[in-house]
């Protein structure tokens, strides 16, 4: 079994600076060596191991027969009026995600996936209908990051990890992506340019306070009490608000950041006034932000979205109870709703395909 394991490539897109810098000395070379492939691998994002033209022949032809390169390949791409590039990536072993590029007046944003599909089984989401497949590795994360930028030879300035998946249930990776994509060696995006969002796992927002990283926690809120939230999202059943919210005070008080709280409204269910105080009344004091958005309708749920206008009437209620909150600009509406979508399209089409 150990030969087996021991046999299978090493993909070097998902070691860190200092885990390349192990792997290369235990190659027996020296440690400037690391820096220069992570160079190629992460700054000047080549994706084959020939184009590293500072490495002696031989070194390249041992890399090609130990090593791979995470490159996936671009499946469908869908571009919006408004800029926004949706990708439907295609992994080494076959499996898609999703991967969005978005435009805004402080630079380019790209919503990465964290896993193939996701296990906590929000019931407004595409992205979990068909469960967790698998856990993206770091270098695949980064390298959704590396194709958009490639793809739009435009900069990438912002992250979002908000894509398939739920980041803190793929916890190691991602901390290994963010040391990645942070580092001064590769793309260099400065962590108060990124943005984490969890469905709320409360043991592990504790574990991430302690790296105190100065990037910004979203947290999916969606309901202010424990019988509407349960409803929509199961994983209020193992973390209720009792748990949620004071592990979100903990979080602001170790990492010095606020949070902000995602607040996706669904006609008839979270939407009333009576929420908005409940919201206010649960929150008010932290000083976090909250972020509303009209729920993309997806296919297979029972929900629909609020109104734009009752939505900004609950954004005044809010700000009048004294809690900040915007309005969330939809990008990319014209090409593919909600998130998860085109994955999940993309597979029933493959399933129709394969029954004709
Ligand atoms: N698993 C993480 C991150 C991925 S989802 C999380 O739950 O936060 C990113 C955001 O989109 C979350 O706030 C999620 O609740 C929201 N979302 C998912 N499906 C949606 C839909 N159909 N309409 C509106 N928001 C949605």
């Amino acid at each position: 079994m150990d030969s087996l394991t021991d046999q299978r490539p090493v993909c070097l897109t998902d070691l860190t600076l200092s885990h390349l810098t192990d792997y290369v000395k235990g190659m027996g070379l020296p440690a400037f060596r690391a820096k220069q492939i992570f160079k190629w691998v992460h700054q000047k994002l080549v994706t084959d191991f020939s184009a590293m033209t500072d490495q002696p022949k031989s070194l390249i032809q041992t890399l090609e027969q130990t090593c791979t390169l995470a490159a996936p390949t671009i499946r469908r791409r869908q571009q919006s009026k408004d800029g926004t590039v949706k990708y439907l990536l295609q992994l080494a072993d076959g499996n898609c995600i999703e991967t969005v590029l978005m435009r805004y007046h402080y630079g380019n944003t790209v919503c990465v996936s964290t896993q193939v599909g996701c296990a906590m089984g929000c019931r407004f989401c595409a992205s979990t209908q068909a469960g967790r497949v698998r856990d993206l590795t770091p270098g695949e994360i980064a390298s959704e990051i590396y194709t958009a930028q490639k793809d739009t030879g435009e900069r990438v300035s912002h992250i979002v990890l908000m894509g398939i998946g739920e980041p803190l249930h793929n916890f190691d990776n991602v901390m290994d992506f963010l040391e990645i994509i942070s580092c001064p060696e590769g793309l260099n995006i400065g962590m108060r340019n990124i943005s984490l969002s969890t469905c709320g796992l409360v043991p592990k927002i504790d574990e991430l306070a302690q790296r105190k990283l100065q990037l910004t926690l979203s947290v999916s809120l969606h309901a202010p009490d424990n019988a509407v939230r349960s409803s929509m999202m199961p994983v209020n059943d193992a973390y209720p608000l009792e748990e949620l919210i004071p592990a979100c005070r903990r979080y602001q008080k170790i990492t010095g950041r606020r949070i902000s709280f995602e607040y996706s409204m669904v006609r008839g269910v979270n939407d009333s006034p009576a929420m908005a105080r409940k919201l206010a009344d649960l929150i008010r004091g932290m000083g976090a932000h909250v972020n509303l958005i009209p729920i993309n309708p997806v296919d297979g749920s029972p929900y629909s979205a609020t109104d734009e206008e009752n939505v900004r009437r609950f954004r005044q209620m809010l700000e009048d109870l004294g809690v900040n909150a915007t309005v969330r600009r939809r990008l990319g509406a014209d090409i593919s709703a909600a998130c998860g979508q085109l994955r999940r399209e993309d597979a029933k089409q493959a399933a129709q395909n394969g029954q004709a």
